[in-house]
Formats: C-alpha cells, sequence, structure tokens
C-alpha cells in the first residue's frame, strides 16, 4: 500500500525481546493471558471514556473478547471491541516496548537466567510475549469515536522493525493475529486454548467467547461451529465468596490488575458493611517497581461501583505512603456516574479510604506479629521493598501515626547486621533503668551514622542508639517526636541531658572539669568569633577531642546537607 511505512524500534527493543523469549519460553502460554488482559483494559477505557462520551460505544455496549484459531493458516486470534488505538497510539504504545527505565533495567540484568527471567516479568513485557510463540504478529485497531476509514494495520516479526499502514476496519477496536512459530501447532486446538485461557483468565469480568466445536465421527475429529461460548466464569472475582476462589485466582487476578508477571507478597480479600458498603481485593506486590518514586508513575487502585468499572489510578482511594498497593475496591453506594472530580470531594470515599487503609495496616500487622516463619519472611521482604514508603505515612497520616510507628524497623547500635530489623518496641524493652527517651542519630550513610563522635558516650554506657541513614530519615523524625510516651531524642542535638542516667558524683566532676577549662574556652569563642554559636566543654565524647553539635531546635547536619543537595 501507498501509505505503508517502516519503522524501527528502539536500540534495546530487539535485545529485549529476545532475552524475553529465551527466559519466558517454559511459561510460554501466559501470552494468551497478557493478549487477554489487554483486551480487558481497553473494554475498561471505553467504559470510563464512555461516562463522557455515549458516542464512542457506537451502539455495541456489548463489550466481550473473542478468540479464534486456524489449523491450515496456522494462526490464533485475539480480538475486542475495547477502546482500539489510533495510529499515534498504535506508535506510542506498541512501538516503544519498554516505557521508561529501559536502560536502568539493562543494567540490572545479571546473565543469571532464573533471575533475569524474575525482572523481565517485573518489567512487564506484556503485549510482546505474543513473539514467545509467534515469527509474525499483525495488530489492526481502529479507535472508538473515529471513522472506518481510520483503521491501522501494524505487523512486525519482532527483529527490530514493524510497518504501518492506513486501512479500513468496520468494527471499533483491536484484532491481533499472531503467526505461529515453526513447532507451535500444539497451540492450534480448542481444548488447550480453553484450558489456557480458563487457567490463567478465568476471572476476566468480560466474556471471552470461542466457537463451540463437536465431535465429527466422519473426520474424526473436533470440528468448529458456528455458535458461540463464553469460556470463562466472566463473573467478577472480588464479588464471589472466599471459599469458592483459588490461590491461583487470586494470584491470576493480581498479575492482571498490577501488570505483574510475580505472585503477590500477600493479599486482603473483605467485604465491609455498615455506613459504607463496599468490597475490596487489595494486594502487596512481592517487589517494588522500577518507578516507586516517580511521582508520575500509575497508581494502583480500579474502582467499581457495584461490579461496573468506573477508573484506573483512583488516587483518592489510598494515601500517598501506601501507593504499592495494587487491586479493587467495589463501592456499592457511589453513583454510577462518579467523576474524578466528584471523587476529590465525596464523604463516601474518605471513609472508603480510611477503612481501606485499616485493613492494609491490619494485614501488615499481621505479618509482622506473625511466629510463623513463612510470615517473617514476607515480613522481611515487606520491609525491604517498601519500608521506606511506609516510613512516610508517619508524616502524612495524622489519624494511624502509632499504628504506623508500630511497623517501623531500624538499625541500631545493637544490631549485628546492616538490616533494618529493630522495631520501637523492641528498643523500649531494652531501655536502660532511668532512660527516658529514645536516642537516635542520623547521617547520610549507615557507616556516617556507625562512626559518629556523637555515640562515644552512649557505647561507655551501653545505651542503645538507633541510626537512621534513609533519605527519608530526617522527614520522619521530625514527625515523630514521641512513640509509646517516650520522646525521641537526636544525640546530634543540643546540650545532652541524659537524666537519670548520669549519676551525681559524675556530673560533680564534670562541673569541677569544666571550670578548669574556663579560659581555654573563652579563648576559642574569641579565635572563632562568628562561625560558632558557642563553646561548651563535654563529657559526650571519650575518644574524640571535639565534634560539632546543633542547637535544639536548630536543622540537623545531616538534613541540612540534604536540603542543599536538593538545590535548597
Ligand atoms: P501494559 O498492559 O502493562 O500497559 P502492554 O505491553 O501489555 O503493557 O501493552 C502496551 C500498551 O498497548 C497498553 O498500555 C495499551 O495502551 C496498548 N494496547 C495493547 N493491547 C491493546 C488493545 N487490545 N486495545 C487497545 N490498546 C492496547
Ligand atoms: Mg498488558
Amino acid at each position: 500500500a501507498i501509505n505503508k511505512e517502516h519503522m524501527n524500534f528502539q536500540a534495546e527493543a530487539k535485545q529485549l525481546l529476545k532475552l524475553m523469549i529465551h527466559s519466558l519460553y517454559s511459561n510460554k502460554e501466559i501470552f494468551l493471558r497478557e493478549l487477554i488482559s489487554n483486551a480487558s483494559d481497553a473494554a475498561d477505557k471505553l467504559r470510563f471514556e464512555g461516562l463522557t462520551d455515549g458516542a464512542l460505544f457506537e451502539n455495541d455496549s456489548d463489550l466481550k473478547i473473542r478468540v479464534s484459531y486456524d489449523k491450515t493458516a496456522r494462526t490464533i486470534t485475539i480480538s475486542d471491541n475495547g477502546i482500539g488505538m489510533s495510529r499515534q497510539e498504535v506508535i506510542d504504545n506498541i512501538g516503544t516496548i519498554a516505557k521508561s527505565g529501559t536502560r536502568e533495567f539493562f543494567n540490572s540484568l545479571t546473565g543469571d537466567q532464573a533471575k533475569d527471567a524474575h525482572l523481565i516479568g517485573q518489567f512487564g513485557v506484556g503485549f510482546y510475549s505474543a513473539f514467545i510463540v509467534a515469527d509474525k504478529v499483525i495488530l489492526v485497531t481502529r479507535r472508538a469515536g473515529l471513522t472506518a476509514e481510520h483503521g491501522v494495520r501494524w505487523e512486525s516479526s519482532g527483529e527490530g522493525d514493524y510497518t504501518l499502514e492506513t486501512v479500513d476496519k468496520k468494527d471499533r477496536g483491536t484484532e491481533i493475529i499472531l503467526h505461529l512459530r515453526e513447532g507451535e501447532d500444539e497451540l492450534l486446538s480448542g481444548l488447550r486454548l480453553r484450558s489456557i485461557i480458563r487457567r490463567y483468565s478465568d476471572h476476566i469480568t468480560l466474556p471471552i467467547i470461542m466457537k463451540k466445536e463437536e465431535w465429527s465421527q466422519e473426520s474424526n475429529e473436533y470440528r468448529i461451529t458456528d455458535e458461540d461460548e463464553t469460556i470463562n466464569q466472566a463473573s467478577a472475582l472480588w464479588a464471589r465468596p472466599k471459599s469458592e476462589i483459588t490461590q491461583e485466582q487470586y494470584e491470576e487476578f493480581y498479575k492482571h490488575v498490577a501488570h505483574d508477571f510475580e505472585p503477590p507478597l500477600t493479599y486482603v480479600h473483605s467485604r465491609v458493611e455498615g455506613k459504607q458498603e463496599y468490597t475490596l481485593l487489595l494486594y502487596i506486590p512481592s517487589r517494588a517497581p522500577f518507578d516507586l518514586f516517580d511521582r508520575e508513575r500509575r497508581q494502583g487502585i480500579k474502582l467499581y461501583v457495584r461490579r461496573v468499572f468506573i477508573m484506573d489510578d483512583a488516587e483518592k482511594l489510598l494515601p500517598n505512603y501506601l501507593r504499592f498497593v495494587r487491586g479493587i475496591i467495589d463501592s456499592n453506594d457511589l453513583p454510577l456516574n462518579v467523576s474524578r472530580e466528584i471523587l476529590q470531594e465525596s464523604k463516601d470515599i474518605d471513609n472508603i479510604r480510611a477503612g481501606s487503609v485499616k485493613k492494609m495496616l491490619g494485614l501488615i500487622e499481621d505479618l509482622a506479629s506473625s511466629d510463623k516463619e513463612e510470615d517473617c519472611e514476607k515480613f522481611k521482604t515487606f520491609w525491604k521493598e517498601f519500608g521506606q514508603v511506609l516510613k512516610e505515612g508517619v508524616g502524612e497520616d495524622y489519624a494511624n501515626r502509632e499504628r504506623i510507628a508500630k511497623l517501623l524497623r531500624f538499625v541500631s547500635t545493637s544490631s549485628e547486621t546492616d538490616e533494618q530489623t529493630v522495631s520501637l518496641d523492641n528498643y523500649i524493652a531494652r531501655m536502660k533503668e532511668g532512660q527516658d527517651k529514645i536516642y537516635y542519630v542520623t547521617a547520610d550513610s549507615l557507616k556516617a551514622a556507625r562512626s559518629s563522635p556523637h555515640l562515644e558516650i552512649f557505647r561507655k554506657k551501653g545505651i542503645e542508639v538507633l541510626l537512621l541513614s534513609d533519605r527519608v530519615d530526617e522527614w520522619l523524625v521530625a514527625n515523630l517526636t514521641e512513640y509509646n510516651g517516650k520522646q525521641l531524642q537526636s544525640i546530634a542535638k543540643g546540650s545532652l541531658d541524659l537524666g537519670k542516667l548520669e549519676d551525681e558524683a559524675e556530673k560533680k566532676e564534670y562541673e569541677k572539669e569544666a571550670d578548669e577549662y574556663k579560659e581555654l574556652v573563652t579563648k576559642m569563642k574569641e579565635v572563632l568569633g562568628e562561625r560558632i554559636k558557642d563553646v561548651r566543654v563535654t563529657f559526650r565524647l571519650t575518644e574524640s577531642p571535639a565534634c560539632l553539635v546543633v542547637d535544639a531546635h536548630d536543622m540537623s547536619g545531616n538534613l541540612e546537607r540534604l536540603l542543599k543537595s536538593a538545590g535548597q
């Protein structure tokens, strides 16, 4: 055709594809799950846009996904009547294999196949998993709302380039035709395709349809009839009784909503009754995404109203510090035409949000307090992946501050490793007699914290000190001044008052010594002049001759450095 265009993938794409095919081959049937998952997303998008522009449905609001195969042509076809794509959307969404972070991703590959398969899964190959089984993929699509002549045909053999043509497409939506690689003919079977769909895509709420097949005596094989048949249960998984949902179904549903290849760490499924009625099914992933700290990243919660999909990325449903959570919330009370603007104002949403936060914290608390080995491991993983984000909650969620603080884990002077395992409760249980404060030091690395001269007196007296060196820690201690009635106290701030931990005899001794150095102190103040606030004789140090301290109400040295490096 005249309008046929040749385009290249970005440089890393070819390499990524090769790696992916190689490492995911043992699990090749997931290509179907990925394509069905995309078709379902496309239907969700149409429903969402259709809320404000009903014409997009083009008199066909019966959304479904169709799967068929052709033994002679050796093809499998997946089609949907969802939102479809414009030419530019095909270039942006399909022509760009890996979105942000491709380079970082390549740098993190290890060469170890099992590990890399995990990473690739985590990176999300989605649409491109089609190339695991196909050596030619054709995608024909038309965006809802555009006229039939605005169809687009994309074709690629996954070798680094693709072609793009404008074609006529009568029906809105997307059709994907896979030309199978040599040796993949076992997939050209109604039985096999049905079993893959039931296994991986049963939770999809749209009907997944195939043509019925009948046994034919004369040809001695199944023959495809003209009659449609729905393969999946096509009902909302979260609305089914828990006892009827298998572990595998929970996991597959997670992979779909979270766009993740790996199973989740844990989940909570609960129906809440009372002022507001809603069902939630929320998951914690096993691994932090690459873009956990990227403000542009997508949020993870889908909102439904009475089983009808309303919107993706409903950021109002959970606070920022729980942004790693994925899943759905289905309300019985919200109006079906609820918009983002309405959500911003809604008291009902505030209620749902508060309830969902409670459930999530409860889920994490269960892991933290469990005696089961498996749960302890899970909590460790949770803390390693998401602990830094949870710490933000102490400042963000005033109402749940104590609960969040209880979940925090730190390194302290009693830790034998660099792993954050000490809770504030552990710390309090180990406090010395007469100690009434929780002591901490902040620094920009754990090494710097460990070698802080401020620690000397604490070592001598055997008092534990928390070593805080995560970026978010300054923000944390600015917001957490007290826990369980115990004040949190920086050991690098102000004149250190050890209260009852000092004995009277020691105090007398210090005062006498301070007297002896009076002249020296005056001399030093003269020399240093404006550059300092004060010079004091101290009993803090046992080995170092001197150290810098800031006033009790001044910014800590570490915070000052952080702000400077952020250009403040
Ligand atoms: P993800 O689903 O995680 O976004 P994919 O690689 O599976 O990644 O898909 C890439 C993008 O291509 C999707 O985000 C979507 O914009 C577009 N896309 C894929 N399949 C379809 C489809 N059937 N209908 C409309 N858009 C699609
Ligand atoms: Mg996808």
